[in-house]
């Protein structure tokens, strides 16, 4: 099949076309028409496909466009399944969604500019480019990447924006290209669509570009992250940064008045709201350490003495380890306190601390315990704590482990 002849390549700003059906198949499970021409761009090149519509004059049918695809030539529109679609020979008209079509003719060219500021601030290569409806990054492979080059990268790009610079497009032979400073070799060969935008950048492009920079509006980056050994810098260009700025500000604004300041005022007041939260804790966990201590020595008072022994046994739902061996050792602090104490989420963790004169050894302790509930641990005659494997047997562990320690 011949290629389509691609309208966009000479007019970007083509929003409608007429064209004869050349070809009519099933893509993806779609049907699918091809035309002799089109300004509908097929995705490519990191930029995604238009949608929009063909008509047919003369039946008054109408198809929505739901997906572009480019194919060894030819542009191949996908068509929203349920009608009866055109013969091959039928004239049809297209119109474009130019708001799509506008928006990625934005990011895709300030994506060009954007990448020759990073080559040209901070010596940075763009590697790969991704555009999407929710995010437009550009891949630089560099190690790393300060903050103020970010910003020096982002300064010039908006300079060269505002420039108001000439974007052209034209086929060059292999000759030709040979004088042109390309930012990076070409993916094809033969005869080259070459992208210039004044004299900042050069490159091969088949893509859809506004006729002059000013038309990107502007460049904000948005943030960036490192991964895979380069780092990703996400940005916006033209109303994509009006729509970040509102985003942001909605959160930030909605965060502010949750603390009752401006949002100038907001990382101020979460520090202060940090420093207090910091505070409140440290004392949380003084205040539950001295409840624990008298806590643990109440216990002990409770348990009546056996031999000289008592054996404490104590259940504390979801507390964590650490205090589970603090209380252990409160009451092994006391005389003849020997402590079993059982906690965890699950009820799974248990610690068991014998005082030096009761006798005791708490790994025998424990692991007549884990004899009958399961699970391992270990640690010293003074000191053991371990996990049950089968909590649900606990009380009979419970029962084995007092018999033991007495
Ligand atoms: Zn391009």
């Amino acid at each position: 099949m011949e290629a389509t002849r691609r309208l966009y390549y000479d007019n970007s700003y083509l929003t409608e076309f007429t064209a004869q059906v050349v070809a009519v198949a099933e893509r993806d499970n779609q049907p699918a028409l091809a035309l002799d021409c089109s300004a509908f761009y097929p995705e490519g090149g990191g930029q995604p496909a238009d949608r929009g519509w063909l008509a047919e004059p003369v039946s008054g049918q109408r198809w929505p466009v739901v997906d572009v695809q480019g194919d060894d030539g030819v542009v191949w529109h996908l068509l929203a399944a349920g009608q009866p679609l055109p013969p091959i020979g039928a004239t049809v008209t297209g119109q474009i969604d130019w708001a799509r079509r506008f928006d990625h003719m934005q990011q895709h060219c300030g994506q060009h500019i954007l990448s020759a500021a990073f080559i040209t601030v901070c010596n940075a290569p763009t590697a790969s480019f991704h555009l999407s409806e929710r995010s437009v990054t550009i891949d630089l492979a560099v190690a790393g990447l300060d903050e103020d080059q970010i910003w020096a990268a982002e300064t010039w790009a908006n300079a060269a924006v505002w420039q108001n610079l000439p974007v052209q497009a034209r086929f060059v032979t292999p000759a030709e290209l040979t004088q042109i400073p390309l930012r990076k070799p070409p993916a094809v060969s033969g005869d080259v669509r070459v992208v210039s935008i004044g004299d900042i950048d050069h490159s091969a492009c088949g893509g859809t570009h506004p006729a002059r920079s000013g038309e990107v509006g502007a460049i904000a980056v948005l943030g960036w992250t490192r991964q895979r050994g380069m780092i990703r810098v996400e940005f916006a260009c033209g109303n994509r940064v009006i729509a970040a700025l509102r985003a942001r500000d909605a959160a930030a604004r909605a965060a502010a008045a949750t603390l009752s300041v401006s949002w100038a005022e907001l990382p101020e007041a979460v520090n202060r709201l940090r420093a207090a939260q910091q505070a409140l804790q440290r004392e949380l966990t003084q205040t539950q350490r001295d409840l624990d201590a008298l806590r643990a020595a109440q216990w002990y008072e409770q348990t009546p003495p056996v031999n000289g022994k008592r054996v404490v046994t104590v259940t504390l739902p979801g507390v964590g380890i650490e205090r589970l061996r603090a209380i252990a050792g409160q009451i092994a602090g006391l005389p003849g306190g020997i402590a079993i104490v059982v906690g965890g989420i699950d009820q799974s963790q248990v610690v068991v601390a014998c005082a030096e004169d009761s006798g005791a050894d708490a790994r025998a302790i424990l692991a007549a315990g884990t004899a009958v509930a399961g699970g391992r641990g270990g640690g010293t005659a003074r000191l053991a704590q371990g996990g049950v494997s089968q909590p649900a047997a606990l009380s009979e562990a419970m029962t084995a482990m007092v018999e033991r320690a007495r």
